[in-house]
């Protein structure tokens, strides 16, 4: 093995329910992926192709652990999502076969520096300080998917100091699940590891030192953080 000049950091890994951890490799986030959300950000739902952007693995706090307010930022905001794990290598995966790469389900918090992102909307410029930057990519632990049932049915919920702040179904993605996964796969290779951030749903908001954030899907193992 090549010696390194400092010790590689180390991959994160998010626990699983009832199993071995999960290293997470790359993490995918899927753009305006509820038409309320897009429609509070002033889009048109665009069913003509799924959009992406991307967070580093090094960006993942996990559920139970608090998020420090991050730098450069006045408006810094929650928007919770269903996190999809990646279990076996999809490439130009068909949409009829892609729920066979899922290993698990999670709840995730896509945390947004929103000043950020809005700034380089308006020069056109790419979104990575708005939305990849230290902590951003808040994980609770996994579920292991049981078979390919379509999980459509169950409600994402966000609550802030016990508030409801976001409320949906799952069913009203734009994009499914598999129709995610076959696209993205035609743009990378889908390997063990990766996670996909499917979108939230309308609601996003600002949250600030003290706030208490609790994200709940279906019975899947809550996300719980504190912005200190
Ligand atoms: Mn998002």
């Amino acid at each position: 093995m090549t010696a390194t000049l400092f010790p590689a950091r180390p991959t994160p890994v998010i626990p699983v329910q009832g199993a071995a951890g999960f290293p997470v490799g790359r993490i995918f986030c899927v753009g305006r992926n509820y038409a309320d959300h897009a429609a509070e950000m002033g889009h048109e739902v665009d069913r003509e192709a799924p959009f992406y952007f991307t967070k580093s693995a090094h960006a993942v706090l996990l559920s139970g652990q608090d998020m420090p307010y991050p730098p450069r930022t006045a408006d810094l905001h929650h928007e919770m999502e269903l996190v999809v794990a990646i279990g076996a290598t999809a490439v130009n995966i068909a949409e009829e076969d892609a729920m066979n790469v899922v290993f698990g389900y999670g709840s995730g918090l896509d945390m947004t520096r929103r000043d950020l992102q809005a700034a380089s909307k308006a020069k056109r410029r790419p979104w990575d300080t708005g939305k990849d930057f230290d902590n951003a990519a808040i994980i609770a632990p996994l579920t292991p998917k049981v078979d390919n049932a379509d999980i459509g049915h169950l409600t994402i919920k966000l609550e802030v100091n016990a508030q409801v702040r976001q409320e949906a179904k799952l069913s009203d993605m734009v994009w499914s699940i598999a129709e995610v996964i076959a696209d993205l796969s035609t743009l990378y290779t889908l390997d063990p590891g990766d996670l996909i951030m499917t979108g939230t749903p309308a609601g996003v908001g600002p949250v600030v030192k003290g706030d208490v954030l609790r994200g709940t899907i279906g019975d899947f193992a809550p996300l719980e953080t504190t912005i200190i």
